[in-house]
């Protein structure tokens, strides 16, 4: 956390960058297929945030519709996978951890999709 209260991230090349006020609701795996897919990692790690409390300082993020009323964000740039969105009304915006400049930061305490872990990945 810098001195304003705010974490700090973008993508690979530095076209998009944000700043994620506060701390986070929850931080989380998803072992979901989808996220799969779309980071070409095993499994995806999140830091979970109000939408109104993400700012994006430089650039913004490209999207793709994953499934109805989910878009995922990456940089149109270097293809830097940034974020999981659902449909406005939950309001909620899911940052990947690997973009913050810090993801020593944040610690996962929650799991999704279990069920679609990959049997060598630990719990
Ligand atoms: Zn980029
Ligand atoms: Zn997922």
């Amino acid at each position: 956390m810098d001195l304003c209260g705010s974490y700090t991230g973008g993508c690979l090349c530095g076209a998009v960058r944000f700043r994620a006020i506060g701390e986070p609701v929850s931080v989380g795996w998803c072992h979901c297929s989808s996220c799969r897919k779309h980071t070409g990692a095993p499994a995806s790690c999140f830091a979970d945030y109000n939408r109104d409390n993400v700012e994006y300082t430089k650039g913004r993020p490209a999207y793709f519709q994953s499934s109805p009323g989910v878009m995922r964000g990456f940089c149109a740039v270097c293809g830097s996978t940034l974020t999981f969105e659902e449909a406005a009304a939950t309001g909620m915006l899911f940052l990947h951890l690997g973009s913050f400049d810090d993801p020593s930061s944040f610690e996962p305490v929650t799991s999704s999709h279990a069920g679609e872990r990959l049997p060598w990945m630990p719990a």
